[in-house]
């Protein structure tokens, strides 16, 4: 077995899309990045990376690589599994904080997890997708950023 943790954090902006966990959520204000900024896929693949003691996403898909201009964060997940699947191991299961204020995000979290579930090759009840606010404190709470955290288990098939 091995763990892995990764986080993410993207600041926010007027008429940028918010991108989560693969969804496209109604928003006035979204994710900056590099990247479509999915802190979500981000934080996953960074935990599957730090699982698989290769780093992390930056060391992989640098800011200041071109080719990673709006990209679609589901090459970057994609590319971890290939790197896992390489390495001999599956995913057991994974579990993942959002922090966002707002806009609230319990309308999109099974779609969510239905998207993690399809790319991890896991049942969705190995999936866990939560939300939290920041209660109005800090970067998250004054809707200044968005911040996701994720926590992987990989078992050696
Ligand atoms: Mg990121």
């Amino acid at each position: 077995m091995r763990i892995g943790f990764g986080n993410d954090i993207h600041k926010l902006q007027d008429g940028k899309p918010l991108i989560i966990g693969g969804v496209t959520i109604p928003s006035e204000f979204g994710a900056v990045g590099h990247s479509d900024a999915d802190v979500l896929l981000h934080a996953v693949t960074d935990a599957i990376l730090g699982a698989l003691a290769l780093g992390d996403i930056g060391s992989h898909f640098s800011d200041k690589d071109e080719r990673w201009k709006d990209a679609d964060s589901f090459i970057f997940l994609g590319e971890a599994i290939r790197l896992l699947k390489e390495k001999g191991f599956e995913v057991e299961n994974v579990d993942s904080i959002i922090n966002l204020e707002k806009p609230k995000l319990r309308p999109h979290i099974q779609t969510m997890r239905e998207n993690l579930a399809r790319e991890l090759e896991i049942e969705i009840d190995c999936v866990s997708v939560k939300a939290k606010t920041g209660e109005g404190l800090d970067s998250i709470g004054l809707s200044q950023a968005i911040k996701a955290e994720a926590c992987i288990l990989l078992r050696k098939i």
